[in-house]
């Protein structure tokens, strides 16, 4: 019989598993757990929610609620168990995070088509299958090695720090300008000038703002060269007017002169909608960094589509090993998903098994995998990830900056939100009836 492998018993993988099984095929389930234990994972349930029982916004007017929406419409184990599991949280979902984990683990045991096998996968491809790698940021190291060779060892990052991204239509620029320092190579970043109060003011909060804890598997992430930025800080107060807030090489073309302080912001994506904050890796909660990073002149009303944050993060450089159907270009038989790849969250990490156990049952019974809109939620991540600038490559969640950019003039923001959302409910409609429901 024809089978396919999954390994990693997560979000992703476990969605994966369920669309191979629902579509008649046999699927192998690794998961390691309870023989060996992520730093994170506490039980031995599939899709276990290491951190926050919250799955974020439920609403149609933000992408994090499209991204569901399509789910469901694909049919989604995650998402009809998370529906099913549900606890009151205003406008987002929240789970019994036991109830769900439980929930998905009895469905996925009692389906005909999948056998859950416990044990930690060292090798790759897994018996010769068609093999799909969903073992998430806390991937064994024994694995993790496999990983490098298959992709290149450059091409595994082992840490994750990533700075916070805003929208650029939210910076104020009356006081934010265009620059490069020493204006090489044209005027490609966003610069937000501060005075001298105004850094000091800054660098005060910054040093007294709440943190996340560093766990202990954690702390490493210091050597790697990626410091937080409170952290660097810490050395003392003028040590950022040398780092990441140095302000040598720019002028304010308002005053034509350097200002004490600037904060530089780098486009993040090809559309030039999102931006995000250099050097700004943080391990501050997220209520902390909008009420001090909105401090920045320029930025004081500010909407971020990502925060920053450390923690460990196993994940591929995707723009350079994948192709948009989460198939290794260099060995079409092996699939990535999840965590791994770089899209960044549970409900983002299922959404990604889903399209990788379509696309690895299509390939098993001969027909071409499936390349999703771009317009859809679900499909402009996939294109993200496989597309954006391999030397920069940082994980990422669903928002509406991913989105091809149109034109929608002077309509208010949640017109356009309006627009985009039923826009991408329509086009995933139809993709599913012309590309999955008659196949
Ligand atoms: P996982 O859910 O981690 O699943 C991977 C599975 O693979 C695990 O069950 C693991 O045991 C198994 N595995 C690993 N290696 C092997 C192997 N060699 N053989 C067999 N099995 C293996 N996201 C959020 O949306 N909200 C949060 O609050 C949040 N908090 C986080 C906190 C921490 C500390 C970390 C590390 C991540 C957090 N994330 C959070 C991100 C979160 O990990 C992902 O959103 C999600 O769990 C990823 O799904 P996944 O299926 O890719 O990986």
């Amino acid at each position: 019989t024809k089978e396919i492998a999954v390994v990693g018993g997560g979000l992703a993988g476990s969605e994966a598993a369920w669309q191979i099984a629902q579509r008649g095929i046999k699927v192998r389930l690794y998961e390691m757990r309870p023989e060996k234990f992520t730093p994170a994972h506490r039980t031995s349930y599939l899709a276990e929610l290491v951190c926050s029982n919250s799955f974020r916004s439920n609403s149609l007017e933000n992408a994090a609620g499209i991204l569901k929406q399509e789910m469901r419409m694909l049919k989604s184990i995650i998402m009809h168990c998370a529906d099913s599991t549900k606890v009151p949280a205003g406008s987002a979902l929240a789970v019994d995070r036991e109830r769900f984990s439980v929930m998905v683990t009895e469905k996925l045991k009692h389906h005909p088509n999948i056998e859950i096998i416990r044990k930690e996968i060292k090798e790759i491809p897994v018996d010769g299958l068609i093999t799909i790698i969903a073992t998430g940021p806390l991937t064994s190291d024994a694995l993790a090695e496999n990983v490098k060779k298959i992709t290149g060892s450059e091409y595994l990052y082992f840490y994750d720090a990533a700075a916070p991204i805003v929208f650029k239509d939210s910076i104020d620029f009356n006081k934010a300008f265009w620059a490069s320092r020493y204006n090489k190579g044209g005027a490609h970043y966003i610069n937000c000038p501060m005075n001298k109060k105004e850094y000091y003011d800054f660098y005060r909060e910054l040093l007294s703002g709440e943190r996340y804890g560093v766990k202990e598997f954690e702390k490493e992430i210091y050597f790697e060269g990626c410091m937080p930025i409170e952290v660097m800080a810490e050395r003392g107060p003028d040590t950022l007017l040398f780092g990441p807030l140095k302000p040598v090489g720019i002028k304010d073309p308002k005053t034509n002169t350097q200002p004490f302080a600037v904060v530089q912001l780098r486009q993040d994506n090809k559309e030039g909608s999102l931006f995000n904050l250099v050097g700004f890796q943080t391990s501050l909660k997220w209520g902390e960094q909008k009420r001090i990073f909105r401090m920045i002149p320029g930025l004081e009303k500010a909407e971020f589509a990502r925060y920053g944050f450390i923690h460990r993060n196993t994940f591929i450089s995707s723009p350079k090993v994948l192709m948009p159907t989460m198939q290794v270009k260099q060995n079409k038989n092996l699939f990535f998903a999840g965590q791994i790849t770089g899209v960044e969250g549970y409900i983002e990490s299922a959404a990604n098994g889903l399209v990788a156990g379509i696309n690895a049952a299509r390939l098993l019974i001969g027909i071409e995998p499936l390349v999703f809109p771009k317009e859809t939620i679900i499909g402009a991540l996939c294109s993200y990830i496989t597309e954006s600038d391999p030397e920069n490559f940082q994980p990422m969640k669903s928002n509406f900056g991913i989105l091809p950019q149109a034109e929608m003039g002077k309509l208010s923001k949640s017109e356009k939100k309006r627009i985009l959302s039923r826009y991408a409910l329509d086009k995933m409609a139809c993709f599913i009836d012309k590309k999955i429901t008659k196949n």
